[in-house]
């Protein structure tokens, strides 16, 4: 029964999962990519947004613990700022993400959202104010409109179709069977990765929340798609507190400060001209990736000419 009581809670007023059936509440955790593992204090109290402003205090965090995973992260991401987190696969990055969602609890050190440690507060008040776009979305076994409409259950169907177009997905749902009333997921249609991004993207665009992590995973989709799916992205951090976790570096140079992780530490950090300037970690992963497009778009003309 305790095992019962956390998932209920997790998933706060959002009934018609429920009703769907254990699937759905499997999908949930899915989506989330966790068990779930902390639950309120008896004296939790719903979050106080009042700027927006993420700190990571010396944060030391493992799975398990033979292993440390996080080894001493200090951050902030300023009210309205972009911070990006960029590194190494298994370096630790969607760690920090599902910190800040309070997926896991630290070992030690703090994370606070305007001086409120995340422990101290309702999940469901968090997850409210907390917009995630994660690497592999799931869909719920359910209408494409259902699934954008799911970021702010309350909208009408001219918001849904206004966010999806906003993440360039809307033309593509229109040429679906039933438009936003087709069924996706398991059950339904399947989407490609890069609309299930598009349609996550739309999901946050509606929920329009405060803080935005964004754990893109955009170096499987090909170039038209990334740049898509970039304008998106670009359009719904505008003004907001925003994480950005970046396979691809085009998307950091603006970024407030950029943390290079490496093994669960901060091995660099800086805005994009002070770290090219330094000519480290950064600046090497920056001449690779030029190499990687230049060849990439060599061979694209190769085979436009045969
Ligand atoms: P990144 O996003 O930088 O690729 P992650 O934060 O996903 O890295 O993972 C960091 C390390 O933690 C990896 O070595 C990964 O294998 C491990 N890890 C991730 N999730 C779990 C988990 N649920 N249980 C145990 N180890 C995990
Ligand atoms: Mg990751």
């Amino acid at each position: 029964l305790m095992q019962l009581a956390v998932p209920l809670n997790f998933i706060g007023s959002v009934y018609r999962e429920i009703r769907q059936g254990l699937t759905d509440i499997e999908q949930m955790f899915d989506l989330l990519e966790v068990e779930p593992e902390v639950s309120d204090r008896a004296d939790a109290r719903p979050l106080d947004v009042t700027e927006g402003r993420i700190r990571f205090e010396d944060v030391h965090f493992n799975y398990d613990p033979t292993r440390g995973i996080l080894k001493g992260i200090s951050f902030e991401v300023p009210p309205g700022g972009t911070v990006a987190i960029v590194g190494p696969s298994g370096a630790g990055k969607s760690t920090i993400s599902r910190l800040i969602f309070r997926f896991y609890d630290v070992g030690s050190g703090r994370v606070t959202i305007d001086g409120q440690d995340v422990r101290d507060i309702t999940q469901e008040s968090l997850r409210q104010v907390v917009g995630m776009v994660p690497q592999d979305t799931v869909l719920f076994n359910d209408t494409v409109g259902y699934n954008i409409a799911y970021g702010r259950p309350s909208a009408s169907r001219a918001e849904v179709e206004q966010a999806a177009e906003l993440a360039q997905v809307a033309d593509f749902i229109r040429m679906l069977p039933d438009g936003f009333d087709t069924m996706v997921g398991e059950r339904g249609l399947k989407l490609s990765g890069g609309e299930k991004q598009r349609v996550a993207i739309a999901r946050t665009i509606l929920k329009a929340p405060p803080i935005l992590i964004l754990d893109e995973a955009t170096s499987a989709l090909d170039t038209a798609t990334e740049q898509e799916i970039q304008a998106s992205l670009d359009y719904v951090s505008k003004g907001r507190t925003t994480l950005v976790i970046a396979h691809r570096l085009s998307t950091v140079i603006n970024a407030d400060e950029i943390i290079v992780l490496k093994e669960g530490s901060i091995a660099e950090r800086g805005t994009h001209g002070e770290l090219m300037q330094s000519d480290g970690l950064y600046a090497g992963m920056w001449r690779r990736q030029l190499e990687a497009n230049k060849a990439e778009s060599q061979l694209r003309k190769a085979r436009e000419a045969d």
